[in-house]
């Protein structure tokens, strides 16, 4: 590992007085320990953000924010958050481990890199983590890589379970600027495509930090699934994963969410599938025909045809136990 100076600032104020081009924030390091062993990452200072942010679950009358330093333990054994939004606590312990989970932070998660075993290994060509250098996937190994959203440039993945259920839930990022400007992203914009400039992954802002994040709250508590496929049943990965939230009366779907992990270089929502849902009964024809729509946007790699199949079971089940947790139909 390259040599560092470190700071653990008090206030978000003194941490952007610190930061400059080549710095770095770590807060759990789950993710920034890894890219700095590897030299994906060589800061010349790294910036502890866990003493300037806030790690605080607040439960308001229009939603739960979640500070950015709480960490993915914390939140999925919330009280309030297991009872008012489980697909959240689904979606976090299906990933990593305990011991990781402890570790690992809101805003972390977000930020965290792809697991492309490319943008890992050093000797090979990767757009990502170096600019016009080549993409070693697109020839290459890609079981994990994307089957929706990818670019002649890049055809990796976003790693996160937690955030495949923010996108779902309609979150929203709370960040602030080194200006000192505070702003909101929708959730759905924070992750970007990797179109022509792979080396982006999110839309924050240079040097901006993510204070929160904010899930409003809506009728989708009592029937909602998180379903992920992965290569072992724990510790590891999605290949696809897919997150289902209903709102039901009567048996008929009056509102639908649905988002998948492990497809695209963003959390993807499936929006077709969705208008598709709403106003139909709730069972496994249209639970299957919404699968089916949501795999026809697909374009899958030479390599990875498979996630197809995969995609479209884990979107059907996510919707079929929505309904087994259900209360309301
Ligand atoms: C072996 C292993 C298995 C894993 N399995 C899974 C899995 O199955 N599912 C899953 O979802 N995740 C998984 N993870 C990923 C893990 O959840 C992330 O590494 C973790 O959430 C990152 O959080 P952190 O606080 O450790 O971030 P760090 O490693 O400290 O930072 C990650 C990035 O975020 C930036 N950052 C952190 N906080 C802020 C902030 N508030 N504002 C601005 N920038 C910030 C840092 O600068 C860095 O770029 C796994 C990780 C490991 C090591
Ligand atoms: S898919 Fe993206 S991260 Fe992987 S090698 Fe290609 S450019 Fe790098």
């Amino acid at each position: 590992m390259k040599p560092f100076k470190f700071h653990s600032p008090e206030t978000a104020t003194v941490a952007f007085q610190l930061a400059e081009k080549n710095s770095q924030y770590i807060a759990g390091g789950t993710n920034q320990v890894d890219l700095m062993k590897k030299h994906i990452n060589e800061p010349n200072i790294v910036i502890d953000v866990k003493d300037a942010l806030s790690n605080t679950i607040e439960i308001k009358k229009k939603g739960v924010h979640i500070g950015a330093l709480a960490t993915n333990s914390d939140v999925a054994e919330n009280k309030s958050i297991k009872e008012d939004y489980p697909l959240i606590a689904q979606a976090i312990l299906s990933g990593a481990s305990p011991q990781i989970r402890n570790m690992a932070t809101t805003g972390g998660n977000l930020l965290q890199r792809t697991r492309c075993p490319y943008f890992y290994d050093t000797a090979m060509p990767c757009n990502k983590r170096k600019p016009n250098s080549g993409c070693g996937a697109l020839d290459g190994h890609q079981r994990m890589a994307g089957i929706v959203g990818t670019s002649e440039n890049c055809v990796a993945v976003h790693p996160s379970d937690f955030c495949v259920a923010l996108v779902a839930l309609d979150a929203e990022v709370n960040i602030i600027k080194q200006d000192g400007t505070e702003d909101t992203i929708a959730f759905e914009d924070f992750h970007r495509l990797p179109g022509n400039q792979p080396q982006k992954d999110t839309n924050l802002p240079e040097q901006a930090l993510i204070v929160s994040v904010f899930i409003p709250k809506k009728k989708f508590k009592n029937n909602v699934a998180y379903v992920k496929v992965r290569e072992r049943d724990s510790y590891a990965f999605a290949l696809v994963s897919a997150a289902a939230a209903l709102e039901l009366k009567n048996g008929q779907i009056k509102k639908a969410r649905l988002a998948s992990g492990g497809v695209a270089h963003k959390p993807w929502r499936w929006k077709t599938s969705e208008r598709f849902l709403k106003g139909k009964q709730a069972n496994r024809a249209n639970f299957e025909e919404a699968a089916r729509l949501a795999v026809a946007e697909t374009q899958p790699l030479q390599n990875n045809t498979f996630k197809t199949a995969l995609l479209q079971g884990a979107i059907t089940e996510a919707l079929l136990q929505c309904l087994s947790n259900s209360s309301t139909i």
